[in-house]
This record gives structure tokens, C-alpha cells and sequence, in this order.
């Protein structure tokens, strides 16, 4: 049997040459492990250097992550290279990785983990799912493991389920997808089987999604990102279905949550088309947010609205929704649910906003417990007697 290598050494490499890549199943030489990672990287020239992070808790969660990704029946079909994780010190947020195993989680990205091993199998698990798609003829042994992982999961372990059909449904449609969102789609769809095998559940992929798309850790750079790896649409029956097969084998190899290796998941949530309006003739601003929330049964749910002049919370006029440094801040409270959903109305009298200028941002936040779940903002243009 084959065992993953797993490279817990923190040396730095020095790329030179240019990019290649490999089309072999088989091992090959560290030597050129970093060849192909320049050009993915775009270095600015030939002598560039990168500054990796060494030895913190955020490489041994990566390491120990990888490990565990690889230790499955599904992670033992991939490619027979020299896996690492290395942690680029790099703003912007962006997850790489080369043909030759090598994965680089720029620093930019932390923010996006907020302590939960699941979020940090998903970016893992995505680029263990590129690393398989750069060698095509170790796809085939992946889909068969899978096939077989996903009849002994739905048969409860008789492996009396119809074969054949379960084998042509399960990532079938997926692995035709073409063009580069079917690449990110298929990496995705990779990543979520290599999950829950190795005990995470097919919804810290969502959750990844969320925190990237609201931006939590307030870089903008979280864009990057998504705009590199365009995610999977819960919308898309696709998606629904890859994540019900990835949950059927989450199931039947780790019966007891509370003991897979990514626990029990955090809340997450969404914002909704929300709105802000001026009524009563501009003097009052109201909002109206729906919002759905997940896993914060026990919970107390807090959506909040607050408004920034550039960049600096705009201060509350009036002692009412009055925070304790002074901002303005519309809070409504709720209990939380395994599932809820909830459309808020938040109201404040323009006369609260201690600000003469009117072009604002407004934004809305969505809390469960002391967690940040999702947060929306956007330009506003008051009309209304605001000025003060
Ligand atoms: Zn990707």
C-alpha cells in the first residue's frame, strides 16, 4: 500500500527555471518540485523569492489537515507526488498548487479559517482536487474508489446497492464539465469526497464560500479568491447532489459527529437581497434584511446595521442605539435555530446619524453567538434632513 508523503520540513525553496509539468502517476524527484509553481505564482522574474511561514500552529493544522485528507481510501488514488502545504506570506487571499503536489495557502487566506479544521480541508481538499485533474489517468482509479465508497454508504455497508447505477451517478456530469469553471467545479467536487471520507462535512465548502464571498477578516482582497476559484452554486442541482453523495459517505464513516475530525459545524448563514430606504420624508432610514441561519440552535442570532463615512463608523446623535464606542448601531436580536430564516426590520431616525454628509455606506451584519457569520454593505445617498 502506498503511504502519502508528507513534507513537514519548513525549508524555503529558491525557484528558478521555468514552468513544467508532469504527466506520471508515479513518484519523481523533489528537484523540480517548484518549477511549475513559479508560473502559477506569475514571479517577476527568474530570481524571485517568496517568504513562507514556518513552524506556527496555522502550518501544523495545515500539515496535520493534508494528512488526513490523504490518509482516505479516495486519498490514496491520487497522484503519487510529495505533498506539502506551504503557508505564502502573501495580502492578497489565494490558495495555488502545482501538478507535483505542492500547495501554497497565502497568509491573506487565515482569516477565512476562524479556528475550524473544516474550512481548512475545504481550500485543501480543492487543491488536492487540481492536483489529481493535472494527472488525468489517476481520475479513473479516484471515480472507481468513489463508486465503490458511495454503494457500501448508501447500502449501509451491504453493498447490495445497483452497482452500475450508482457508479454512473455519482460525479458523472461533473467530470464532464468543460472550461475553467468545470476545472474549479471538478476540484471542488474532488475536494468534498476526499472531506468526508476523512471526517469533514460537505458543507464547510459553503461555508468557505460564505466567509470568502462576505469578506470576513474586511479585505477586499478575499475577491481574489473567488474570482480564481469560482464556486459551487448551492443553486445548482449539481451541487445539491454532489453534496448529498459527499453527505452519505460523511455518514457512514463517521456516525458520531462530534468525533470526525472537523466536529460539528459553526453557524454560518447568509444575507439576502436586503434594502435601505429613507421614509417619512428622510426622517427615517429603514432596513429590511432577510437572512438565513444554520447550526446556531441555542444561539443568539444578531443582525445588525450600522452606516461608515469613509471607513469610520458614522457616531450616534442620540443616546438610543448607542454603542458603547459611540457609533450608531441598529440592533435586532433573536433566537437562534438548527435552520432559521427571518426577515428583519431595522429602523433609526435620520436624526440619530451625527454626520452632515450624505453619501455613506450602509452595512449589515449577521451574528450567531460571538461569531460574524455574514456582512453586506453598500453605497447609500441620503436625501432626506439628515444634515446636522
Ligand atoms: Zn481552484
Amino acid at each position: 500500500m502506498w503511504i502519502a508523503e508528507v513534507d513537514t520540513l519548513d525549508s524555503e525553496p529558491i525557484f528558478s527555471g521555468v514552468g513544467l509539468s508532469f504527466r506520471s502517476c508515479a513518484p519523481y524527484g523533489r528537484g523540480l518540485a517548484f518549477l511549475f509553481f513559479v508560473t502559477t505564482l506569475g514571479a517577476p522574474g527568474a530570481a524571485a523569492r517568496y517568504r513562507f511561514l514556518h513552524g506556527t500552529t496555522d502550518n501544523r493544522v495545515a500539515t496535520s489537515v493534508l494528512r488526513s485528507l490523504l490518509s482516505t481510501s479516495l486519498g490514496r488514488t491520487l497522484p503519487k507526488v510529495r505533498y506539502r502545504v506551504m503557508l505564502l506570506e502573501r495580502a492578497e487571499a489565494n490558495a495555488y498548487s502545482t501538478g507535483d503536489g505542492t500547495i501554497a495557502i497565502t497568509t491573506g487566506l487565515l482569516p477565512v479559517f476562524q479556528g475550524d479544521r473544516g474550512v481548512w480541508a475545504a481550500v485543501i481538499g480543492h487543491e488536492l482536487g487540481h492536483v489529481l485533474l493535472a494527472h488525468p489517468e489517476c481520475v479513473r482509479q479516484f471515480r472507481s474508489v468513489l463508486a465503490e465508497a458511495y454503494v457500501k454508504a448508501s447500502a449501509g455497508g451491504t453493498e447490495q446497492a445497483p452497482k452500475n447505477l450508482v457508479q454512473s451517478s455519482v460525479g458523472q456530469g461533473v467530470f464532464r464539465l468543460k472550461g475553467s469553471h468545470g476545472i474549479e467545479y471538478q476540484a471542488d467536487f474532488i475536494g468534498m469526497m476526499l472531506m468526508a471520507e476523512a471526517g469533514y462535512q460537505p458543507e464547510y465548502t459553503l461555508i468557505l464560500e460564505q466567509r470568502l464571498l462576505y469578506g470576513l477578516g474586511s479585505q477586499p482582497e478575499f475577491l481574489a479568491m473567488l474570482t480564481h476559484h469560482p464556486r459551487m452554486e448551492l443553486r445548482e442541482d449539481r451541487t445539491r447532489k454532489s453534496m448529498d453523495a459527499a453527505s452519505a459517505i460523511f455518514r457512514a464513516y463517521w456516525p458520531d459527529v462530534a468525533q470526525s475530525p472537523g466536529g460539528n459545524l459553526p453557524p454560518y448563514g447568509e444575507i439576502g437581497a436586503w434594502t435601505v430606504r429613507e421614509t417619512d420624508g428622510g426622517n427615517a432610514l429603514v432596513f429590511e434584511v432577510p437572512v438565513q441561519f444554520h447550526r446556531a440552535a441555542g444561539m443568539q442570532v444578531r443582525v445588525a446595521a450600522f452606516f461608515l463615512y469613509h471607513e469610520r463608523r458614522v457616531r450616534a446623535a442620540t443616546a438610543q442605539n448607542r454603542a458603547i464606542d459611540g457609533s450608531l448601531v441598529v440592533n435586532a436580536f433573536f433566537k437562534g435555530a438548527v435552520n432559521g430564516s427571518d426577515a428583519v426590520t431595522l429602523e433609526t431616525p435620520a436624526r440619530a446619524l451625527a454626520t452632515r454628509h450624505r453619501a455613506l455606506q450602509a452595512v449589515v451584519a449577521l451574528m450567531a453567538g460571538s461569531r460574524m457569520i455574514a456582512v453586506a454593505s453598500r453605497r447609500i445617498k441620503l436625501r432626506g434632513g439628515v444634515a446636522r
